[in-house]
């Protein structure tokens, strides 16, 4: 069973784990404790690097497989011993971009709820640009900049992201979950892990987010879709300041 270190530390990017056991067919190493996102939740798997003794491996993504995060070696050296002791570390600035991206969808979905009522039904991204789904009969070019200037106005509004992990139970007693249907949880699952942009928007999620909305920089609404009669297509793309 891997501990995954993001859930509680998004900002975690150098970590120590042992190995805890090797998959030789997919070159895989599985690890005791890991930093990597494994992918899910529309964001995407974590690239970056495991140091073992003398051998630096390259790990092109992470994943998820039952309780373990995998995580895929490049190249073809030996894959290190069970119970070595390794160190990781995640490319940061993909992953940096990505805890921008996803906090901004979360304001986002907020101020679509808040403002309009709208329900997401999907969404996916990519580091510095994520697409978002609403429940929404009509979508215009005013309603669309109205929304861009409101989660921006978010943005600015500097509010902080608390992510916390609740008991089942309890999670359940929050009605603002509800919205993010909460209910389809599997009944196996003892804990829920909540993200919330205080005052804004609670949602069960396992993906890292940024510690306060004015981390995410100016947001542009660059492109808006019909998918099908009720489902609208929102596009959003954000800046690389170092770039
Ligand atoms: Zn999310």
């Amino acid at each position: 069973m891997t501990e995954l270190l993001y859930q509680t530390d998004s900002y975690l990017q150098d970590f120590e784990a042992r190995v805890e056991s090797i998959d030789d067919e997919n070159r895989a190493i599985i690890l005791d404790r890991s930093a990597f996102y494994p992918g899910g939740g529309g964001q995407p798997a974590d690239s970056g690097a495991l140091v073992a003794g003398e051998i630096t491996y390259t790990i092109k993504r992470a994943k998820k497989v039952g309780p373990q995060v995998l995580h895929y070696v490049e190249g073809d050296s030996p894959l290190p011993e069970v119970g070595q002791a390794v160190q990781g570390r995640v490319d940061w600035v993909p992953r940096y971009h990505l805890m921008r991206t996803h906090t901004a969808l979360h304001i986002l979905c907020g101020v679509v709820f808040r403002d309009y009522g709208a329900l997401v039904t999907g969404g996916n991204m990519e580091p510095l640009k994520g697409r978002m789904d609403f429940e929404f009969e009509t979508m215009h070019k005013e309603l669309v900049e109205k929304i861009e200037q409101a989660v921006n106005q978010e943005v600015v509004n500097a509010r902080p992201v608390h992510i916390r992990i609740l008991p089942r139970e309890e999670a359940f007693q929050i009605p603002d979950l509800i919205r993010t249907k909460i209910n389809l949880l599997p009944e196996g699952i003892k804990e829920v892990r909540v993200v919330e942009i205080v005052g804004l928007d609670l949602q069960a999620d396992g993906g890292t987010h940024v510690h306060n909305t004015s981390e995410v920089g100016h947001v542009r609404v660059v492109d808006y879709k019909s998918k099908g009669k009720i489902n609208k297509r929102i596009y959003i793309e954000m800046d690389d300041p170092s770039a």
